[in-house]
């Protein structure tokens, strides 16, 4: 026998999302644009919303556009119906935020240094942090919805970090911990990458741009895909994993296993790899000297550049995308790298491939990752959201 009542409710749950995700997405929008782009009836939609305005998910503002008769009521995603918060999980340091629910940074704390890169500690120190968020967040009908944090790494869908090796991390199940700690507020872990290729699609260089690719660039390297806007993810969810791509066949020896990865030519790793021929021992010594216009800096951030543009040219032959952002730390050097990747995609990326192409600093700088992973959380409370009967 068929349970028609959990089926209606099945069905005007999804419902509801479906017309909440679209005002988020598409607002200020009238009520018959919503049926139109659900393809849900008007009276449906007119239930839903009056349903939404009334868990004040939803906000009504003066008359739009008409093609005749009465202007429309245009609906609002409300954006202070609660917040998120959003954290990027670094190397050596993590930034956290805590977001309104259309994405605007309330209050932030940007690299903050970790004290150590000990799992369990790295866990109490973001704890805190979010617990100082949580208690600072504005009142609001919802409180805090549900926390995202982007780490650096290999994620599954329980949000444990299989595997980090520039943190030494190996089946961490952050989630997990986190969620002991806070039992109440949902909490999202995913690869830092891939967070920082849906904030910079949603609130950055990728909005309305159906095939892009983000670039974080620092530490390590690795890579996060939004196609119509969804993160593609491969079929157990470790795409994107580019700075482990091969590019010199009897190159270094990685701590991936492999040899000639990608990352130990294009991230800080070139530079402490080669340390002791070096006269600079970090990424951030490099530029400090590059404003000097040391020569050996220069030249070595140009190296660093050119193969990236390598990896990318690889991704574009690959994926052929419209764009591609070049995120976290390399957000803001490409004073210093811009010609030399250019030059390098220039090169190897197939002629027909280059066509319709661009290649951005990422906008958004160090807040991609963490304003993505605010997203995740934001998505997640709009898939949830729940309408009684
Ligand atoms: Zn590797």
């Amino acid at each position: 026998m068929v349970n028609i009542t959990g089926d209606q409710a099945l069905v005007k749950k999804i419902n509801t999302s479906l017309a909440l995700e679209t005002i988020r997405v598409h607002a200020p929008i009238s009520r018959a644009q919503v049926a139109e782009l659900t393809g849900l009836n008007k009276a449906t939609v007119s239930n839903l919303v009056s349903d939404l305005l009334e868990q004040q998910l939803v906000t009504e503002i003066g008359p739009g556009q008409s093609s005749g008769g009465r202007k429309p009521l245009l609906l609002l995603f409300n954006r202070n119906a609660g917040y998120s918060i959003g954290i990027h999980l670094d190397v050596r340091t993590f930034s956290i935020a805590l977001c309104d629910l259309s994405g605007q940074i309330v209050l932030e704390k940007l690299d903050q240094r970790l004290s150590s890169s000990d799992p369990e500690q790295v866990t109490d120190q973001l704890a805190l942090a979010i617990q100082d968020l949580t208690d600072q967040a504005p009142p609001s009908p919802y409180g805090v919805i549900g926390i995202g944090i982007g780490a650096p790494g290999m994620v599954d869908e329980q949000g444990c970090v299989l595997f980090a090796p520039n943190l030494g991390w190996e089946q961490i199940p952050l989630q997990q911990w986190l969620q002991n700690r806070f039992p109440t507020i949902p909490i999202l872990v995913d690869n830092e990458a891939n967070a920082g290729a849906l904030g910079e699609y949603e609130y950055g260089a990728g909005k309305n741009v159906q095939h892009l690719i983000y670039v974080s660039a620092g530490a390590g390297i690795g890579a996060g895909m939004m196609i119509h806007g969804e993160i593609y993810r491969g079929a157990a969810g470790y795409s994107g994993e580019m700075g482990h791509m091969t590019i010199d066949v009897h190159g270094r020896k990685c701590s991936c296993g492999n040899r000639g990865c990608l990352e130990l030519y294009a991230s800080e790793k070139a530079i402490l790899d080669q340390q002791k021929s070096l006269p600079f021992h970090s990424l951030h010594e490099a530029i400090q000297r590059a404003e000097q216009d040391d020569a050996d800096a220069l030249h070595t951030l140009q190296q660093l550049g050119e193969y990236l543009g390598i990896g990318i040219a690889n991704l574009v032959n690959g994926f052929n995308p419209e764009l591609v952002i070049i995120g976290n730390q390399f957000a803001h050097f490409e004073r210093w790298i811009g010609a030399a990747v250019e030059r390098s995609v220039k090169q190897r990326a197939l002629r027909s491939h280059q066509q319709g192409l661009h290649i951005v600093y990422a906008p958004l700088k160090q807040r991609s990752t963490l304003l993505g992973a605010a997203n995740q959380a934001i998505r997640s409370f709009v898939g949830r959201a729940k309408v009684t009967m």
